[in-house]
């Protein structure tokens, strides 16, 4: 029997295809990718399937071992960096059908669920419980569980809540090698901590079990908007210092305004439009005393407090911050992790970068804790204009040196990151690579990522020279 027979036994024909439309629907997530890539990489899986078990999923990998072929996990492929993107096409292993909510323990306060249900679904089964997701990516709308056990883990609600990690309490995945076991904190050979923001290069997350947050008493979204950057940056820390918010956000979007109507001319005016927004939650009593305290330190740096019904409508806006997007009509993101004391120097960073590219950039920044906040800028680029797109996808490289200066580093590596790995998280680096060889012998899972960029000819590309190679394009875009 074929690769193809075997999986049509185990999956059935609509659940495996070897179309060309369909093959190249999966050949890309989020992030555009420009023409050139393909003389690197082979992101056109050879088959895409789709399981709904997780012992499908098991199998599947098995016959990835047997014929050596290799295979990519995805989930709703809203992560730009490459990770859902085939480096040496195979089969690409569409996760979205394990969307099952298997447990809910209300008493508890536990949720069960399959590592491809999309976090809207979960959000929209607690409205009217007791309980609610101490967490979540602000791209709830549509990106998996799965697909942010796999990633980052730091959204809204980690100021209060932490990572997703530290609200999960154990998950099933499987190995490389097919094997299904159940982790934990403590699991061998690979515990929780070792297997998230694994970039589905050490296991797939079949099921997670969710630790929920009561809901409390209070629940109040506030807003401010400010003429200065510097008094919305001021007013963050205060607040942080004063209260405890849920969710923190700090958006500024003066650069945008600035390249679109002409009317702000340099950086500093530009400074003009931020604002500051979050949630309060807690008992009545704690979340009047808050808001106070915001109002007058919003006050106090020149901000200007918005009515109670605007700030809701602001909160249930917050999964939309790609909303720019009919601008672009592209958008390049790059998201790094880095100090707080360290955010103004980044965003007058990214305007330059804005100015020199000639990019529209609007900028948010999401403090996961009073010393750590997780920013990325949106920049709108044109991908119907190849050159002038190839050069503007440099963007990425410059951000995430200045990132690392600042003591801060890259939020994910996948293929177009694999070459910060390294300075950002050398000891985690060399981890990652003890498991991937103890765990994968074959090398079939998500192969040629994170650690490396490894292309289609089997030649992982040397980073010093990938390096020059983007500071040559960017330079070359300048002149463009
Ligand atoms: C508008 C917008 C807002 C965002 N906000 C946030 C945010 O607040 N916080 C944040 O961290 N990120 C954010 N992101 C990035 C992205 O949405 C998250 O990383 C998201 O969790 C990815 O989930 P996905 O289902 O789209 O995964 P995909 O993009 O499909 O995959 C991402 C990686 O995970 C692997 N993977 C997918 N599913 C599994 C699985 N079940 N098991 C193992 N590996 C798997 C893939 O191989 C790939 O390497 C945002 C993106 C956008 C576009």
């Amino acid at each position: 029997m074929s690769i193809k027979q075997e999986l049509l036994t185990i999956l059935g024909d609509q659940n495996v295809s070897d179309l060309n439309a369909e093959r190249k629907v999966y050949s890309h997530d989020l992030a555009p990718l420009p023409s050139e890539v393909s003389w690197l990489f082979k992101s056109t899986p050879d088959l895409v399937v789709r399981p709904k078990t997780k012992e499908q999923v098991s199998e599947i990998l098995k016959i990835a071992n047997k014929y050596k072929i290799p295979v990519t996990p995805r989930g709703a492929a809203t992560w730009g960096y490459g990770g859902a993107v085939p480096t040496k096409g195979g089969i690409l292993l569409d996760l979205t059908g394990l969307d099952r909510i298997l447990e809910f323990d209300r008493k508890n306060g536990l949720i069960k669920v399959e590592g491809g249900v999309v976090w809207q679904n979960i959000i929209n089964l607690l409205e009217g419980s007791e309980w609610r997701l101490p967490v979540c990516p602000s791209s709830s709308p549509s990106s998996t569980v799965g697909g942010w056990a796999a990633t980052g883990g730091l959204g809204y609600g980690s100021l209060k809540y932490g990572r997703f990690v530290d609200n999960v309490t154990q998950a099933t995945v499987a190995l490389p090698t097919g094997e299904i076991i159940t982790i934990d904190k403590m699991s061998t050979p690979l515990n929780l901590e070792q297997a998230f923001s694994s970039e589905g290069i050490l296991c797939i997350f079949l099921d997670l079990t969710l630790r929920l947050a009561p809901k409390q008493e209070a629940e109040e979204p506030f807003l401010a908007y400010f003429y200065q950057l510097q008094g919305a940056l001021k007013a963050s820390f205060r607040v942080l210092e004063l209260t405890k918010p849920d969710t923190l956000v700090l958006r500024a979007f003066g650069f945008l305004k600035a390249r679109r109507d002409k009317t702000i001319k340099s950086i500093e005016d530009a400074e003009s439009g931020a604002i500051l927004f979050g949630l309060y939650n807690g008992s009545k009593a704690e979340v009047e005393n808050w808001m106070k305290v915001f109002r007058d330190v919003a006050l106090e740096f020149g901000g200007n407090v918005r009515p109670s019904r605007e700030a809701w409508d602001e909160w249930n806006e917050r999964f939309y911050p790609l909303r720019i997007k009919k601008w672009g009509p592209t958008v390049l993101t790059s998201d790094v992790l880095i100090p707080a004391r360290a955010l103004h120097d980044m965003i007058l960073y990214s305007w330059k970068l804005g100015r020199e590219s000639g990019m529209d950039v609007e900028l948010e920044a999401i403090f996961t804790s009073p010393e750590h906040v997780l920013y990325f800028p949106l920049f709108l680029s044109d991908e119907r204009k190849p050159l002038k797109y190839l050069t503007h996808t440099a963007i990425t490289k410059k951000l995430i040196d200045e990132a690392v200066k600042h003591g801060g580093r890259s939020y994910g590596y996948g293929i177009w990151n694999s070459f910060h790995f390294k300075k950002s998280e050398p000891e985690r680096k060399k981890e990652v690579i003890r498991l991937k060889k103890q765990l994968d012998p074959n090398s079939i899972l998500n192969p040629g990522k994170t650690f490396e960029a490894r292309s289609k000819f089997g030649l992982a590309l040397p980073a010093p020279m990938y390096s020059l190679f983007l500071d040559t394009l960017w330079m070359f875009g300048k002149v463009l």
